[in-house]
């Protein structure tokens, strides 16, 4: 483990304190590194240095829009560099198979370098007035930014709050999830070594409650960045709102519904469907966790599902074809746990899985449950976990009432060959995205993030950029 200290000022340190937490493999339980923990005067450090790479006349703040993109790409570069070594690292840190995370690092890169391509593309209008007035506007980086992230996907997490932040001309403090504060220190040395000035990246590991909350508190933080479960998102409007009123943007939970209609291709929808859940363990706040299956084709698409689920390779995550690594900590398994338990007394049927698997590591059975209800915890709770719930439903007005019946709004699919349900489906779903006959077709270039308590604005695509700016409107008198 190369890194372990806070990253500030392009120096890693330790914390005022001198406190550190201590980080756990999930495959084997046993500890990999103790890591520095912030609290407040760590944030108040970091916020004062990106303070000052924001300021006007500095060196990042002077730079040319073209050389911004390129140390954007070349950070991208790097990361396509190390994506065997950052994956090993975060399969360690992280339970998620090896192959799996290679493919996140060369994704993350992409992202980069997308927004690497909007630097020198970010301008205003002009607007013209009544008689001899006119007005122009101007774009400019909305300053400091605060990002705290999650332990899913902990490098795809912090690139996509880095993309456009960076390409808008911001600075940032980024703190990672205490569960995998790893992979984020490696991405801070590489943007070392891109060239990036100090000041503009800073990474402080620590706890949601103490580092967390007085990054989002923070006077001179002009806009936070959270992704997490909808608890925490209350708490980071909140923080705002008790604060500086800054611009706040929130992927938060969901429970998203994949509706399968009778005219879908049967082999290809048992696979969509289990991906869209099983990927990542579950851990995935878009997972299609509610399946939903019409009438005519219920019964086999249950038993080819079950058979899909048992045949999935549960295990180490270094082993080559591993499809199912352990789950990210013990409370994230006892929830599951609870949960498949909550499904049993509720009514719902056990076609596969329900039980952990061995006696070290996290490591859960990928779970199929039929006869699921709308209202059992199973359908309405976030589990985050490899647990498939399959609902039956009969017609499309009736399955769009069902899906919309969540508090979440995060993400949907629907798989059919009739173009009118489709396209009636994707009008009325209340979801941000909606996935036709794929599921997770997630690129840099498509806006993503949720309706209804999944969240407020977007990230990926233009939409995320433009929320690292703010407009200001010039107007001027001609004599
Ligand atoms: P999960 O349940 O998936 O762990 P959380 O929403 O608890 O999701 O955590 C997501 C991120 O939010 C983590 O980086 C965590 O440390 C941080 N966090 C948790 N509680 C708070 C808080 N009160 N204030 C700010 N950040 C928090």
């Amino acid at each position: 483990i190369r890194f372990t200290k806070l990253f500030v000022n392009n120096e890693f340190v330790d914390s005022f304190s001198g406190k550190t937490f201590p980080t756990h493999n999930p495959a084997t339980e046993q500890k990999i590194a103790d890591v520095s923990e912030a609290d407040k005067a760590d944030v108040d450090l970091a916020v004062k240095a990106a303070k000052a790479a924001f300021a006007r006349g500095s060196e990042w703040r002077n730079m040319d829009a073209s050389a911004r993109a390129k140390l954007i790409n070349k950070l991208a570069d790097l990361i396509d560099r190390d994506a065997k070594s950052l994956a090993a690292l975060e399969s360690l840190d992280n339970g998620k198979p090896l192959e799996d995370a290679v493919l996140e690092m060369l994704g993350s890169a992409d992202v980069l370098r997308y927004y690497a391509g909007f630097c020198d593309k970010i301008h205003g209008n002009t607007i013209p007035s009544d008689g001899n007035q006119f007005a122009i506007t101007r774009k400019e980086p909305i300053g400091v930014v605060g990002q705290i992230i999650p332990w899913n996907y902990p490098v795809p997490m912090a690139i996509w709050k880095w993309g456009p932040a960076l390409a808008a001309g911001c600075t940032i403090v980024l703190k990672p999830a205490e569960q995998t504060p790893l992979t984020a220190l490696e991405l801070a040395a590489l943007s070392k070594e891109a060239g990036f000035p100090k000041g503009v990246i800073n990474v402080l590991n620590g706890f949601g409650p103490t580092c967390g909350a007085a990054l989002a508190m923070h006077n001179d933080v002009r806009k936070i960045c959270f992704t997490g479960s909808t608890e925490i998102g209350h708490k980071i409007l909140e923080y705002s709102a008790k604060s500086n009123l800054k611009s706040v943007n929130l992927e938060l939970g969901g429970k998203s519904p994949l509706v399968i209609f009778d005219d879908a291709d049967l082999d290809e929808a048992v696979k969509i469907a289990h991906n869209a859940i099983f990927s990542n363990h579950g851990q995935n706040c878009c997972a299609g966790s509610r399946t939903f299956v019409q009438a005519g084709i219920y019964d086999e698409f249950v038993k080819r599902a079950a058979e899909m689920a048992r045949d999935r390779k549960v295990g180490d995550p270094f082993k080559s074809g591993t499809q199912q690594g352990p789950q990210v900590d013990k409370p994230s398994l006892d929830k599951i746990l609870r949960l498949v338990e909550s499904g049993i007394k509720e009514g719902a049927k056990l076609e596969a899985g329900g039980k952990k698997i061995g006696n070290v590591g996290y490591f859960v059975e990928p779970t199929v449950f039929s006869n699921v209800k709308d209202d059992m915890s199973i359908a309405q709770e976030e589990i985050f976990g490899p647990v498939q719930s399959i609902l039956k439903f009969n017609t499309l007005e009736e399955v769009i009432e069902r899906a919309n019946n969540t508090q979440y709004g995060l993400a949907s699919g629907v798989i059919t060959n009739n173009i009118n349900n489709a396209m009636v489906f994707a009008q009325a779903v209340e979801a941000g995205s909606v996935w036709v006959n794929c599921y997770d077709a997630i690129t840099p270039q498509t806006p993503f993030g949720g309706f209804k308590m999944s969240g407020l604005g977007r990230d990926l695509g233009k939409d995320s950029l433009s929320g690292y700016l703010e407009t200001k409107t010039i107007s001027i008198k001609l004599p």
